[in-house]
C-alpha cells in the first residue's frame, strides 16, 4: 500500500516530507519568507489529524492530558539519550528525534485548537532564533 506524501516547500528550495502518516521525513529551512510562517501549523495539523486517528486525543482535552503528552514528549528526550548511551545507531537516534517533533507538532496542534498556544509556530520559531543570534554566550547561564 502506498502513503500520500506531503511536501511543504519554502521560497528557499528547502522543503519539509510527511509520509501521510504524520511522521517526519525530512525537515530543512533556511531564509524563508513570510509566506511560508503557517507551514509549522500545517504539519502539525497533519501530525495531529494521525494522532486523532488513531485515538490518541480520546476523551477528555483537560490539563492533565496536556501535562501527560508533555510527559510523553519527555520520554522521547530520554529515548535519544539512550540511544547514544547504548550505541543504537544514527538511524535510531534520527527515529527519536522525530518522535520528538511528531509530539511536540502533536500537541502543540490541540493547544492552539483550545486556545492554550498562538499558530505561527514558524514565525515564532524564526523570530526566536533571530533573538537568541543576538544573546550573549550561553545566554549568559553558566551551562546550557
Ligand atoms: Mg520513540
Amino acid at each position: 500500500m502506498s502513503k500520500e506524501v506531503t511536501e511543504i516547500h519554502f521560497g528557499d528550495n528547502s522543503v519539509i516530507r510527511g509520509d501521510g502518516t504524520g511522521v517526519i521525513n525530512a525537515l530543512a529551512y533556511s531564509n524563508a519568507t513570510s509566506t511560508t510562517k503557517d507551514q509549522f501549523d500545517a504539519l502539525a495539523q497533519e501530525i495531529n489529524k494521525t494522532s486523532v486517528a488513531k485515538g490518541f486525543w480520546d476523551g477528555e482535552r483537560d490539563m492533565d492530558k496536556f501535562a501527560g503528552k508533555l510527559a510523553l514528549i519527555h520520554s522521547e528526550v530520554t529515548e535519544v539519550l539512550e540511544a547514544l548511551r547504548k550505541s543504537q545507531g544514527k538511524d535510531k537516534v534520527t527515529e527519536e528525534f522525530a518522535d520528538i517533533l511528531i509530539r511536540s507538532f502533536d500537541l502543540y496542534a490541540v493547544l492552539v485548537e483550545a486556545g492554550e498556544a498562538d499558530p505561527h509556530l514558524y514565525e515564532v520559531t524564526r523570530n526566536k532564533m533571530k533573538v537568541n543570534k543576538e544573546r550573549p554566550n550561553k545566554h549568559g547561564n553558566r551551562w546550557g
